[in-house]
């Protein structure tokens, strides 16, 4: 049973505009500290990028497929005063991933991998990097990194030149490994950030080794039944949910909802898009040059989506699945210098039916395919470009040893930038607000607490710390303590 820590002397009224993971995490976790929540969200249901599809038997998520760092999960659950167990099942998945090349060669990313004599000393690297820079940053707002530096952490300074570095996880990753198809496997992780290998700063490849260490993991019945979960939560712990209701301005008078209500509160969290918040609906004095400055920086890339249902099983398919592309810098150089979706690119297909059997009809398979898309709205006509799109990757697929793939498709629904603009009004579709491809965009995400007005708190993945589940929740887990701080503060 949750306990819930109120204090109504101090218990304030705080508006959270966007019902994401990080907007429901900040919701709750703002509630158990005895204040009145009220959560706002556009669409109909909560979970925003954590959405996912059913038709004809089959269920596909639309978003994350995969669940690194659960302790962070465990522990938003722990401080709830409940137990992650009771509520949510995490499958391990094994192999992390299979990986296939042009040319014919396979590799599985599990255990046997991760000990070979190259990779193991790649992850020593990586374990540098985390031990330095994994508790300094991923737990403290940017303004109080400085006190990681506290003499216990004197020793783990030693690793401070593979951090405060100018080189790549490119030119990093190529400097350990002779091989091109070990290079590309460990370059792409730059893209769990929306950014290219070969402009992100090297303390990125601290990535491989937090997979690698925490697992891959996996929540049965569909990463879906998490923001569902914390939904319910926040229901029943009186936080008031308002759904298909749209912030259309926020100001000092209070948020307006589309509906023309008006919600006044004393603290304000944003979890949508930064960018697009300021460009749309932040109206504090100071908002026009707040949102050109937000805008500058290149955004981060977008995804395009395509789900089928598949009758049938390719045996060489496991869970989760890369198939790579001929020539890797040409393809970032296609998405972020020509801004145009990659000829040749990189394929990722998530197959939840081979963890969950319910996910599709025996014997068939429900692909989640991600293919990384410039987060461009107008110069690319996604609605006419889409489908052709789709079929290069189907073709692809096709001459990569899934024989006969575009006959065996009895479902089909493709998602596009423009669809992720819409859906979660994020800046033409960038699932990550800023790319990190500067020690400064990656360092100095925009910041937790607004510079225009001590009232207005981000959440979520185009803030600090960044995007993925687990910093989300921790962003959520900072986010709720400066709006408690600032509580404490006004009172005193
Ligand atoms: C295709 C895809 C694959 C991914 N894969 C992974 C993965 O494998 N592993 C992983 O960890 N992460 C993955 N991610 C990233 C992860 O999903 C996100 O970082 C995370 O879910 C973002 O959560 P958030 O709280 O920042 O906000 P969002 O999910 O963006 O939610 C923001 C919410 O705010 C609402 N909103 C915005 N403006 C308003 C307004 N004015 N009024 C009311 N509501 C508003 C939106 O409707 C939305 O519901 C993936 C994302 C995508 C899209």
């Amino acid at each position: 049973m949750a306990t819930f820590s109120r204090n109504f002397r101090f218990a304030r009224r705080v508006c959270v505009i966007g019902g994401g993971l990080g907007g429901l995490a900040t919701a709750l976790r703002l509630r158990h500290r005895g204040h009145k929540v009220t959560l706002i969200e556009k669409n109909a249901r909560p979970g925003g990028k954590l959405a996912e599809l059913r038709q004809d038997g089959y269920r596909w998520d639309m978003g994350p497929s995969l669940l690194t760092m659960p302790d962070v999960l465990r522990d938003l659950f722990t401080d709830l005063g409940h137990n992650l167990a009771d509520h949510l099942d995490l499958a391990p998945v094994d192999p992390t991933c299979r990986y296939f090349w042009p040319d014919g060669f396979q590799i599985d990313e599990d255990s046997a991998f991760f000990q070979r004599p190259d990779v193991a000393a790649f992850l020593r690297y990586a374990a540098g990097i985390y031990s330095l820079s994994g508790e300094a940053f991923l737990t403290r707002p940017p303004h109080e990194l400085w006190r990681a530096f506290s003499p216990k952490n004197w020793p783990k300074l030693i690793h401070l030149p593979k951090v405060a570095t100018l080189s790549t996880v490119a030119r990093e990753v190529e400097r350990r490994f002779p091989d091109p198809r070990l290079r590309q496997l460990f370059q792409r992780y730059a893209t769990y950030n929306g950014s290219s290998p070969y402009r992100a700063p090297a303390t990125f490849n601290v990535i491989p080794y937090v997979e690698a260490t925490f697992g891959a993991w996996y929540l049965r019945g569909g990463m879906a039944r998490l923001p569902e979960t914390l939904a319910r939560l926040a229901r029943t712990a009186g936080i008031e949910l308002l759904t298909e209701a749209e912030v259309k301005s926020l100001d000092g008078g209070g948020a307006r909802l589309s509906s023309g209500d008006i919600i006044g509160a004393d603290a304000y969290v944003c979890n949508g898009c930064t960018i697009e918040a300021h460009r749309r609906w932040i109206r504090f004095p100071g908002w026009e040059a707040e949102a050109r400055r937000l805008a500058k920086p290149e955004r981060a890339l977008s995804g395009f989506v395509l789900l089928l249902g598949v009758n049938r099983r390719y045996p060489q398919l496991s869970h989760h699945n890369i198939f790579f592309s001929h020539d890797y810098p040409a393809e970032f150089r296609q998405m972020f210098t020509e801004k145009q979706p990659a000829t040749d690119p990189t394929i990722y297909i998530s197959i939840t039916a081979r963890t969950d059997p319910d996910d599709a009809p025996e014997g068939h398979d429900n692909y989640f395919i991600l293919v990384n898309a410039p987060a461009e709205t107008e110069s690319i006509r996604w609605d006419k470009e889409g489908p052709a799109y789709a079929d290069r990757i189907v073709a692809k697929l096709e001459a990569a040893g899934l024989t006969d793939l575009s006959h065996s498709i009895k479902a089909r629904h493709i998602f596009t930038p423009l669809d992720f603009a819409q859906r979660d009004l994020s800046a033409a579709g960038s699932l990550y607000g800023w790319a990190s491809h500067s020690p400064m965009t990656a360092l100095l995400r925009p910041p937790l607490r607004s510079p225009l007005d001590p009232r207005l708190f981000f959440v979520g993945g185009t803030t600090h710390p960044g995007g993925g589940i687990p910093l989300v929740l921790l962003s959520a887990k900072m986010a709720a303590e400066q709006v408690e701080a600032s509580f404490t503060a006004n009172s005193r």
